[in-house]
């Protein structure tokens, strides 16, 4: 079995609004974000057998809206439009104020009247430590409507916090033992601490492992997180070192050297996240 053949869900993409886009590339016309398309990235899952990819935002008014339910109205157009191929995950208020007093209605909106999956945190965008009690409204009602919560994490930005850091999520799976945590990118560097942080989706930060520890050293990292954990996701179109449809070449022919067996691809390629999802293809 390979990876390119092997059926697909990127669990981890990115999309952006078209006046997002232009905005953009007025600024830096060869910015990445050219290839954030929706026309794009469907020409690549029918290349490489992506049945279905998942649609985050990023917490970041940069690339989507401030307002949430802009951002949710926004990803569920392209659900209507494409209902085979994309899912979405809702995003949530930029200030810890609006993050207390309507995160929660927010989130339910989002899950009830788009249908979305799940919920997208980037706390470093927020600038709001994912261990601050100002999440605790928000996870309880994830929690309460049975939908797992994906957080950015791999440091970004300086400044006197890393706010995204893997053990401030951990301190918070221990709050809400009945939610599922996907922590992306496997933790970034600092995946050590990632280890026992459930599921970790391998978007973005791949192909910089491969680069900082050869090939053997990150099959045995991805071997410790293990098979039922691994996640496949790419951050379309933005890993690091390697940018827009050039990132599928570049996942699999890295994936395609380790040696997981059949039962474990599937599982990372599709199993692990349809469990979640409860969906069946
Ligand atoms: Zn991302």
């Amino acid at each position: 079995m390979n990876w390119r053949d092997v059926r697909k869900i990127d669990a981890h993409i990115h999309i952006l609004p078209d006046e997002k886009l232009d905005e953009i590339l007025k600024e830096d016309p060869d910015n990445v974000m050219r290839f954030a398309k929706a026309e794009t990235y469907i020409s690549c899952m029918d290349k490489y057998n992506i049945s279905k990819a998942i649609l985050v935002p990023a917490s970041s008014p940069h690339m989507y809206y401030f307002e949430p339910e802009k951002t949710n109205a926004f990803h569920a157009d392209l659900v209507r439009k494409y209902p085979a191929r994309f899912i979405s995950f809702a995003d949530v208020p930029k200030t810890a104020f609006d993050l207390m007093e309507s995160g929660a209605l927010s989130l339910q909106d989002a899950v009830v009247n788009y249908g979305m999956k799940g919920v997208k945190i980037h706390p470093s965008n927020l600038h709001i430590p994912m261990d601050s009690l100002d999440y605790v409204p928000l996870l309880r009602r994830a929690a309460d409507l049975n939908i797992p919560v994906m957080i950015h994490s791999n440091p970004t930005f300086s400044g006197f916090a890393d706010d995204c850091a893997p053990d401030r999520i951990n301190r918070m799976i221990k709050i809400f033992p009945d939610l599922i945590f996907i922590t992306s990118h496997m933790g970034g560097v600092k995946w050590q601490d990632a280890m026992w942080n459930g599921y970790v989706d391998i978007s973005g930060t791949l192909p910089f492992f491969i680069k900082e520890y050869g090939v053997e050293q990150t099959e045995r990292i991805l071997k410790g997180f293990g098979a039922n954990k691994l996640i496949f996701a790419t951050d379309f179109p933005d890993a690091w070192f390697v940018h827009g449809p050039n990132i599928f070449e570049t996942y699999f022919d890295i994936l395609d050297q380790m040696h997981f067996s059949d039962e474990e691809i599937e599982k990372i390629a599709h199993g692990n996240i349809e469990k979640i999802l409860k969906i069946n293809n």
